[in-house]
């Protein structure tokens, strides 16, 4: 399969989004940058591609692959930040035999600066996480699940910054009530904060303590839930401020490009998903051009 192809397909197909509306205050000024985001979601230790047979998704995926287009993304544009919204482990035979070493140092190998923690990231127990963690090279973010009396405690940090060509950017982790979703043996004494209140403290520390000029948050809410008062994305986006874009997972929702919801005060996020299982990529690129306004443009890429 030519990947080529596919990127110059879905570029094609790409929506502009923001127009004038994605406001990221500040009044610096600043040489135009071009900010990439990328990220994946419910990856579920599917390492290898699917079987060129597969029902759903024939010869589709595959870290290796991902790696190559990461790779050539980031050789287009260095300022480019890899992120995972949760639930890396669970669902092939790597994860039974290995624990989630592979899939932790596989993502070493694409550099991904972040993840935040899905409930199937606690199926071997808050222990088997903690082994997890010295493979890992990136930072486990997650703002609202409070591990103090667990061992887990001080391996994972609310929030992140990182300054790109003189753009801030603050990235914050959400994660889902594990109470009815994991056997409690499993996350021990991890509590679980309200994700709408810890998102807006932070958001809040975000842009008026650190001033961030763009605010991300990793979410393993879920997209939307119609039926069930349950909190995702498209609710948590309505209650921010300042977050200017929300990577979700957990829902395994396919979406073409972010969809646009307006915040607290009208102006507008995006929430973006990219399905499951490595099939796909979510490239959300920002331009900052020293206006006020600034643009964004987001894709699902097929790896
Ligand atoms: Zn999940």
């Amino acid at each position: 399969m030519d990947r080529r192809k596919f990127i110059t397909n879905t570029s094609a197909t790409s929506a502009f989004l923001g127009l004038g509306g994605l406001t990221l205050g500040s009044c610096s000024l600043y040489k135009p940058t071009k900010i990439t985001i990328l990220h994946t979601n419910d990856v579920h230790s599917h390492i290898d591609p699917f079987p060129s047979d597969h029902s759903d998704f024939p010869g589709l995926g595959g870290l290796a692959r991902r790696a190559t287009l990461v790779d050539s993304i980031r050789k287009e544009n260095p300022n480019t930040l890899l992120f995972d919204a949760g639930d890396i482990f669970q669902g092939t035979p790597y994860f039974n035999f290995f624990g989630g070493e592979l899939e932790f140092k596989l993502m070493n190998m694409l550099k991904y600066d972040a993840a935040t923690i899905g409930n199937h990231d606690f199926d071997n127990g808050i222990e088997g996480l903690l082994a997890q963690v010295p493979n890992a090279k990136f930072d486990l973010i997650t703002a609202n699940y409070d591990f103090s009396n667990t061992a887990l405690n001080g391996y994972t940090k609310p929030y992140k910054t990182y300054t790109l060509n003189n753009i801030k950017i603050g990235v914050y982790g959400i994660g889902i009530e594990l109470k009815g979703l994991v056997t409690k043996k499993l996350y021990k004494e991890t509590k679980y904060l309200n994700p709408f209140e810890i998102a807006i403290d932070i958001e809040t520390k975000l842009k008026e303590e650190e001033k961030c000029d763009l605010i991300i948050c990793l979410s393993h809410l879920g997209y939307e839930y119609t039926t069930e008062q349950k909190p995702d994305d498209i609710t948590l986006a309505s209650k921010t401020k300042y977050t200017n874009l929300i990577i979700g997972g957990h829902t395994h929702t396919f979406l073409e490009k972010p969809t646009i919801v307006k915040n607290a005060e009208n102006r507008e996020v995006l929430v973006n998903q990219v399905g499951c299982f490595g099939i796909n990529l979510g490239r959300v690129d920002f331009y900052f051009n020293g206006s006020t306004n600034t643009n964004a443009n987001g894709v699902s890429i097929k790896v």
